[in-house]
């Protein structure tokens, strides 16, 4: 792990004296998420797996803790390590999941289909419930802040394991509301639509995406990491503390519209 105190970067100290942990902080939305709580004056632990958690070197005052979410055993070790270096945990941004296809429904192997539920629903699941039990014995509350998708609603072709594990989230972040509510630990979700992150390369600037995104995002475009981030602020702030179990969706307007063509006609 290495540690080292935040730095000049404090914005308006939103987060001031907070502690957070941050899922997938190599990825596009969580380094956004792992960039804006520094910001507001939190200490993070950054969690990835190790290759990806390299990229994250130059960003001073980081607690870095490798985990792979699919390595049950790792996962509880790996938060109290990070709980351990950052003295508590107050919040929670679980970005880290597997991304993309499995082929047609038919086709689906078993292989596959326990891969995703294993990262994102068993690895989410593991995660939360190590990160709530350090929160209700330290008996501070704390905020939980889950990253699901527009698929935990809505599904879309060939990636049958990414959305039952996504919908999965959104149950998950709903029942961990209710049962942490005494303890004072509010859990939400942010579903993202269509994000534009480096790990998506260009796709969603290529000409076909970018004319099918004109038609089917009532903002006409795909979105940026720091909206997301902008969500979780939100969430992981004091200001949001009548808000439990429920969903911040970070779509441009995608899953509140159908048949987007028709505003050219
Ligand atoms: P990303 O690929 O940039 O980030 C995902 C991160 O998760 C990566 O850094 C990756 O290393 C990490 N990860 C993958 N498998 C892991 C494992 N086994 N153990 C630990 N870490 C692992 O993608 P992103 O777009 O930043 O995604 C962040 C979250 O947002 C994900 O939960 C994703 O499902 C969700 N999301 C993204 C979009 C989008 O369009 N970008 C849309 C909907 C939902």
């Amino acid at each position: 792990m290495v540690d080292a105190k935040a730095g000049s970067r404090v914005q308006s100290g939103r987060l001031a004296g907070k502690r957070a942990l941050v899922t997938g902080a190599a990825g596009g939305i969580g380094r956004a998420v792992v960039e804006a709580f520094l910001g507001e004056g939190a200490r993070v632990a950054a969690m990835d797996l190790a290759a990806p958690l390299a990229r994250l070197a130059d960003i001073e005052g980081l607690v870095t803790a490798p985990c792979d979410l699919s390595d049950r055993s790792a996962i509880v070790a790996a938060v109290e390590g990070a709980a351990t270096a950052l003295g508590g945990l107050d919040i929670l941004v679980a970005a880290g999941a597997l991304k993309g296809g499995t082929g047609n429904f038919l086709d689906l192997e078993e292989a596959d289909w326990d891969r995703y539920i294993g990262v994102n629903l068993t690895g989410m699941f593991l995660l939360c419930r190590t990160v709530a039990r350090i929160m209700s014995k330290a008996g501070k509350g704390g905020r939980i802040i889950t990253v699901g998708s527009v698929n935990s609603f809505q599904s879309e072709p060939n990636a049958a394991a990414y959305v039952a594990a996504k919908g999965g989230v959104a149950m998950l972040t709903r029942a961990m509301a209710v049962d942490l509510a005494r303890h004072g630990i509010l859990v939400n979700m942010i579903a993202p639509g269509p994000i534009d992150v480096p790990n998506n390369g260009t796709m969603y600037r290529e000409p076909r995406l970018a004319e099918e995104l004109r038609h089917e995002v009532a903002l006409e475009r795909a979105g940026r990491p720091e909206d997301c981030a902008a969500a979780a602020l939100y969430l992981a702030e004091d200001r949001s503390g009548f808000v439990t179990g429920s969903t911040v969706t970070v779509d441009g307007g995608l899953s509140a519209m159908i048949f987007g063509g028709m505003r050219d006609g």
